[in-house]
């Protein structure tokens, strides 16, 4: 296969499997955790391939260190701290510092604009 862009339809198939592998990952992680580490590792595979991100929602769900599939409470810590969401990876160790959400600083700088205007007045 030629590297460079993929067409759309074969990203959007390429995200369409990679949310089933997570999916599925997420199902089997209590029972077998060892087949959730291989749906990651499928997916990334598909990421690495087609040349696209994991889906948003699945980027915090696995360890980038290690790839091990990350479920809170049982093999992973999630954290705020600051404005920073810390995944601590209990697979590896691995801490994975994640931006806290950008669309409430948004939201609070549009109250702000808002605010603003009607002093204006
Ligand atoms: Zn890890």
């Amino acid at each position: 296969m030629s590297r460079g862009k993929r067409p759309k339809w074969m990203i959007d198939i390429a995200i369409e499997r990679m949310n089933i592998l997570f999916n599925r990952a997420e199902m089997e992680f209590i029972t077998h955790p060892e087949r959730s580490n291989r749906y990651v590792e499928l997916a990334l595979k598909l990421s690495t391939k087609y040349n696209t991100k994991v889906p948003y929602e699945w980027s915090k769900r696995y360890c980038k260190e290690c790839k091990s599939f990350l479920k809170p409470g049982h093999n992973c810590t999630v954290r705020l701290v600051n404005s920073e969401v810390n995944i601590f990876c209990g697979e590896c160790g691995h801490v994975m510092k994640i931006p806290y959400r950008k669309e409430k600083k948004l939201k609070r700088r549009a109250k702000y604009e808002s605010r603003k205007e009607r002093n204006d007045e």
